[in-house]
This record gives C-alpha cells, structure tokens and sequence, in this order.
C-alpha cells in the first residue's frame, strides 16, 4: 500500500478531531485521493472528538441484524462489548433487529443508553437475510431512528469491540477497509465484475474494498446510501442476478460513486485470522471466527 504523497503537507481536518496527526503514521495511507481522511491508531484524539459530540449533543445510533442462529450465537457478545466500548459516554440507541423479539439477551445499558428491538421477517437463505438489511435499514431511518439519532453505525452481529470505537469515526458517511483485502492491487478486488449487475464495478474503477460489517453517516446521507443499494438489489433480482457479495458489492458500488467523507483503517474491524501485522495497533471490533456450519442454513 503506498502512502499518500501529500499525506504529510496536508494538513488534513476533521469536524470531530480537529487536525489529524498524519505523520504520526508515516507508512501507512491516511488520506484518499479526494483528501478524506483513512483514520489509523494514532491519528486522531479521542477527547477532542468525544468534546465536540457532547458539544453537539449528539444521539448515535448503532443498527444490527441477528435474525435465525445469528442472534444466540453472537449479539449477547456484541450488545455487552459495545457497552463496555462503543460510544463511551455519548448518548446512545441500539436498534435491533430480529424475528424473535422475545430471545433479544437483557443486556444492562448505562445512562444515556437504550435498545429498541424491531421486528422482521425472517428470510429463508442466509444471503437474502444479509441483503434484505438496506431496504429494512431505509424504512428504519425514515421513521424512528432516522428522528431520534444524528449519526448511525449499521454493522454485522458477528463480531465484538475490542477497544474504544467513540465519535472519531463520525463523518457524513463513514466506510471500512476490509481487513483482508487492504493491502490488494486493485485489480484483484472481489468487485461485482459482471456489467449486467447494477453493483458492477469495471476493471480500473474502483478505489478500495469496503467492508459491508461496519458503515455509517447521518440519518439524510444514510438514506441515500440504503436507497441506491436496496434499488441495485432489487434490479439485480428482476433479472435473475445476485451480485459476488451481495449487498456489500452494492455497498462498494455506491462509495465508488458517491466517496465516502471518512474511512476507517482495519484496526476498526479486524479480524485475528489475518495474524499480526505491524500497522494494526489497536484493534478496535474483531470479527469472531467463522462458523457458518453452525448459523447458516
Ligand atoms: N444475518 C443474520 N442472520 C442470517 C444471516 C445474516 O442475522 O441468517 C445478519 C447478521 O447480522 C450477520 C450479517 O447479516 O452478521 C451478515 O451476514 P454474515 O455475517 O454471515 O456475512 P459475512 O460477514 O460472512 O459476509
Ligand atoms: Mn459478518
């Protein structure tokens, strides 16, 4: 991965954390070609956004799925890991997702902190399930959550926080690295490639591959991203298509079109299979091992 030739020279901004401090990670990409910051360990200061936020008085939302096996397996983990990380002391409201709102864990919340639990219907393949997360994410943010929260975090149930993941991710609209894929040529990106998809991403497009288990913005340009994306998969399903990887292959779509304001380096969703790597300092969520046998059907 090279570094960003004006990384240094910039002096790159950010609403939350002021000035970032991109020379504190000098091997490592910290801005993009369109100068929105790739945030890393060390770059931003945590107080100065957790201020700015308080400042601003902000509700932030966190949206998961755990629909079928998903929610025995893993949201316990989750909703207590990001009592313990997510958001520390700004106010809060988890929105969960699930077909069985009964089995939802009691997790203690702190002050500031709620869990609303919204019934869906539970789709048969674990793919539709997974895809049918945009439309039900557009209708959730054009109601209740779009009127409660400022900002919302829409991420995977399977994985936990492993460090503090506060308002220094916030920006209009916030995509992941993806852990595995980083450091690729972009050539070799598991784009959508088949021009037919409406994901479908040309060889030479593209500028990175974001991770679909961590995205967010504010409540208006969340709109537009579940929008476009639930609008990609409803065209490729009219005509007997699924794109590589589902909504993420939307996802990534939509960021080629429309550049997302902020980028989260994958110390925010790393996953412990890749070993270690000496730029990943401070992971912050690990994604759990994969077990697929156990929660897919
Ligand atoms: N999901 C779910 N039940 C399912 C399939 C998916 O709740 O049967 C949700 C869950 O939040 C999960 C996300 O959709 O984390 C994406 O699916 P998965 O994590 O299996 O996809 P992967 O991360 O392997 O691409
Ligand atoms: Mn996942």
């Amino acid at each position: 991965m090279g570094v960003c030739p004006s990384a240094t020279m910039v002096l790159l901004r950010d609403n939350f954390t002021g000035v970032l401090r991109l020379w504190n990670r000098p091997n490592v990409l910290t801005c993009t070609s369109w100068k929105a910051p790739i945030i890393w360990d060390g770059t931003f200061n945590p107080d100065v956004a957790q201020r700015e936020a308080r400042r601003q008085n902000l509700t932030i939302g966190l949206t998961v799925f755990a629909v079928g096996r998903y929610l025995e397996k893993y949201l316990s983990h989750f909703l207590e890991s990001a009592e313990q990380y997510f958001m520390v002391g700004q106010r809060v409201v988890y929105y969960v997702f699930t077909e069985q709102p009964a089995a939802v864990p009691r997790v203690a919340l702190g002050p500031g902190r709620q869990l609303r639990v919204e019934p869906v219907m539970r789709e048969r393949r674990w793919q539709d399930v997974s895809m049918a997360r945009m439309r039900t994410l557009h209708e959730a943010l054009g109601g209740r959550l779009g009127r409660e929260a400022h900002y919302v975090l829409c991420m995977d149930v399977d994985q936990h926080f492993s460090g503090l993941f506060g308002p220094e991710v916030l920006a209009d609209s916030v995509a992941q690295l993806h852990a595995w894929h980083y450091r690729r040529p972009r050539w070799l990106l598991p784009f959508e490639r088949d021009e037919r998809s409406a994901a479908a991403i040309a060889f030479g497009e593209g500028d990175f591959y974001y991770h679909a288990a961590v995205f967010g913005g504010s409540v208006a340009a969340l709109r537009r991203l579940t929008a476009h994306c639930a609008r990609g998969l409803q065209l490729d399903r009219a005509r007997g298509l699924e794109a590589r990887w589902h909504d993420e292959s939307h996802l990534n779509k939509f960021f080629w079109l429309h550049k997302p304001a902020k980028v989260l380096s994958p110390e925010f969703c790393w996953s412990r299979d890749i070993g270690r790597r000496a730029e990943i300092r401070h992971p912050r969520l690990f994604w759990a091992p994969k077990e697929y046998a156990e929660v897919r059907n």
